[in-house]
């Protein structure tokens, strides 16, 4: 099956919003056998909006949108589609009595604005999706062809809610039991370089069981991604099996994860697992880590908590790094990362003490100690392991992969759990 998506308001045309409602739903689609094949984004203008449907329709009579479902003068998907279609929109009842319930129940002083009523308004002979994630329903209209258009809200939240709960079994009925569906598995690598990583893979560099490899750096890494296409999922599921246990060994102590693993979550895992608690001490990445480490749920029972050691007075009288220390090697020094570590393990009695000390710039940098210079520290029960790195990117994403790289480093030290 082949659909088509069009994506709409002005504030993605304009930038100010990233469109990941067309990402999403290309990835679950994809992941169920339905083929995307266009994707368009339109402002809020009702012409433009049936321009681009009625498109679509031509192509594929097979189309998804998102957003222009509120209840304000700018939301005019409906309107604009049931002109398309050659149908008068119906108040209905049953939905503003609907509608009226949620604001009973989560609204602003539990009464309905009268705005909300258009929510309510669906062209004739059309079906209502329901929304248990919101208050605008989705609208799934179809002409004596079989030509349809489903249509979303824009809160991406509610849009992925309804593109499980109704999207998804909706096409599947379509589509019948034959299915080729679209699988990948991603290996997640740290610590190593695109291309010492293609060199580690040698002739399955390109391809793997004629799977080819795609490289994705990113700030957490590099990703490999092996995908395949016109297969059955069970299909699918052995030839990715078999591609990822060829790779494994060959990568070895780079791999943290598969698909969506972040490495916080691996650190929390394997400190858990050995009865080990964290604490951390940040200066450039100013908690950042402890951030990673909380936003995942459980983390209590391994995180103590964190001191930011942004100057060098924390530094020295929160930490207890020596004053001569800063003085003789400089606030970023492997000397100065190696007294944070071990000074907030001390402090917190924990097991890890995990330091990070840089320059994130865009000021601040020397030819000795450039802009992007991070040291890393980490003690585990005494063992203290430091490294560092310059980082390329902006201050935000030195950051980020200052963040990454320690915990990195804390996987490697404790090894595999
Ligand atoms: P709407 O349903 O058009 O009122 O959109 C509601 C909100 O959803 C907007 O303010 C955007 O923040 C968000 N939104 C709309 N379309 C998209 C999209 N394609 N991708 C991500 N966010 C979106
Ligand atoms: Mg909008």
């Amino acid at each position: 099956m082949k659909i088509e998506i069009i994506t709409i308001g002005d504030e993605l045309l304009l930038g100010f919003t990233t469109d990941t409602n067309a990402a999403y739903l290309a990835r679950e689609l994809a992941g169920h056998g339905v083929e995307v094949v266009r994707r368009a984004t339109v402002g809020d203008d009702a012409e433009a909006i049936a321009a681009a449907v009625r498109e679509a329709l031509d192509r594929t009579g097979a189309v998804i949108t998102t957003g222009g479902l509120g209840p304000t003068a700018d939301d005019l998907t409906k309107p604009a589609i049931a002109a398309l279609f050659g149908r008068r929109l119906e108040m209905r009842e049953d939905i503003v009595a609907m509608i009226e319930e949620r604001f009973r129940q989560y609204g602003f002083k539990g009464q309905m604005p009268v705005s909300n009523r258009q929510q309510a308004l669906v062209p004739e002979g059309a079906r209502v999706l329901e929304n248990r994630h919101g208050s605008a329903p989705g609208i799934w209209i179809e002409d004596e062809r079989n030509r349809w258009v489903a249509m979303l809200p824009g809160v991406p939240r509610e849009m992925r809610g309804m593109t499980l709960d109704v999207i998804i079994p909706e096409v599947e009925a379509r589509m019948g039991s034959v299915r080729e569906v679209v699988c990948s598995r991603t290996l997640r690598c740290m610590g190593i370089s695109e291309s010492h990583l293609a060199d580690l893979l040698g002739d399955r560099a390109r391809a793997v069981r004629g799977l080819p490899v795609a490289y994705l750096p990113s700030l957490a890494g590099i990703d490999l991604r092996l995908t395949t296409r016109g297969m059955s999922a069970a299909d699918a599921t052995t030839l990715l099996d078999a591609a990822i246990q060829e790779l494994r060994p060959i990568i070895g102590e780079h791999i943290y994860g598969e698909d969506e693993t972040d490495l916080a979550g691996v650190v929390l895992q394997r400190s858990r697992a050995r009865g080990f608690r964290i604490a951390v001490a940040e200066s450039c990445t100013g908690g950042m880590l402890g951030a990673r480490l909380t936003a995942i749920p459980g983390s209590s029972e391994v995180v103590l908590g964190g001191i930011i050691a942004y100057d060098d007075v924390v530094k020295v009288n929160l930490l207890g790094v020596d004053p001569a220390t800063i003085r003789a090697h400089g606030a970023v020094s492997e000397q100065t990362a190696r007294e944070m570590a071990a000074g907030v393990r001390d402090r917190m009695e924990a097991d890890i003490g995990i330091a990070i000390t840089g320059i994130a710039g865009p000021g601040g940098g020397t030819p000795a100690k450039p802009v992007g210079l991070v040291w890393i520290a980490v003690d585990v029960d005494g063992q203290v392991r430091a490294s560092h790195r310059v980082y390329p990117g902006n201050r935000e994403e030195i950051r980020q992969r200052a963040s990454q790289g320690a915990l990195d480093l804390v996987r490697r030290m404790l090894g595999n759990a």
